[in-house]
């Protein structure tokens, strides 16, 4: 059925859902190239697609062959480039059964701020007194994978309780410590490492293992440095080293959401 016309051409109503779908799908695909920091790639790209349907239109055949040819590889080598990610991508895509969204437990404001003051303490303690750490609290996404590769426990969220844990003749004290709400539930944890490229050298396997866990999911992770008694954050693939007063800040907040 027509619904209007645009000079001569008719428009009928799959035409308008055609144009919305089509135009949702580019802003997607040109901001997830946008994120990826590869807006010229996309925008390149769209030109050769475009070249392609014209070159191929006005019959063009040699042409065509060829710009087929270079989208092709041109495709074949953003994939190796960007397979990382992707794989990160699909990651965020698991099925909800793998997703904490109504097993996220909420806590009252008094509490969130009592947790995120002993686990400020905590790293304080484990900073003073040269211990490394590696600290998870668990937000929406499941880490129970992760916590099979270490040992359960049931230990309150208590600065002595990290202390004790993290002492170097401590038969615990290796790999992460994981915390699901009030509890520190899993110990001596393995955490994936991040393969990314950019962190600076001075960082080694624990604050790797972090940035690596925050990647592959919304956790948020606490780093103590052995070698420094410098404390970091990690948050969403995010390496940040902030004041004390401003992580406390976040444990609460990340609590609370
Ligand atoms: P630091 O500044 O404390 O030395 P770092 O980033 O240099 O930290 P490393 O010295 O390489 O890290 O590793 C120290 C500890 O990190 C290891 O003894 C181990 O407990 C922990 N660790 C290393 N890899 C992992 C991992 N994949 N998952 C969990 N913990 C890990
Ligand atoms: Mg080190």
């Amino acid at each position: 059925m027509e619904l209007f016309r645009i000079g001569l051409i008719p428009v009928i109503w799959q035409d308008i859902i055609d144009f919305i779908v089509l135009s949702i799908a580019l802003y997607f695909i040109l901001w997830w190239f946008y994120r990826n920091n590869l807006l010229g790639t996309a925008l390149l790209l769209l030109l050769l697609v475009i070249s392609l349907q014209l070159s191929t239109l006005v019959g063009l055949v040699a042409f065509s062959f060829f710009l087929r040819h270079v989208l092709f590889w041109a495709g074949v080598f953003l994939a190796v480039i960007l397979a990382p990610e992707m794989r990160r991508w699909l990651y965020a895509l698991r099925p909800i059964g793998g997703i904490r969204f109504f097993r996220k437990e909420v806590f009252s404001e008094e509490h969130a701020e009592k947790l995120a003051q002993e686990i400020i303490e905590g790293l304080r303690l484990l900073a003073k007194n040269g211990l490394g750490a590696l600290i998870v609290i668990e937000g929406r996404d499941d880490l129970s994978a992760f916590m099979q590769t270490g040992d359960p426990v049931q230990m309150p969220v208590d600065a002595r309780m990290f202390l004790t844990l993290f002492e170097k003749k401590s038969p615990l004290h290796d790999g992460a410590a994981i915390i699901r709400g009030d509890k520190i539930v899993a110990v001596r944890c393995t955490l994936p490492l991040s393969d990314r490229l950019d962190l600076p050298q001075r960082y080694g396997q624990r604050h790797r293992a972090a940035v690596g866990i925050s990647e592959q999911s919304d956790a948020l992770t606490l780093i103590v440095s052995e070698e420094t008694g410098l404390i970091s954050l990690a948050y969403r693939g995010e390496l940040q080293q902030i004041p004390l007063l401003e992580i406390q800040r976040r444990i609460t907040r990340f609590y609370l959401g």
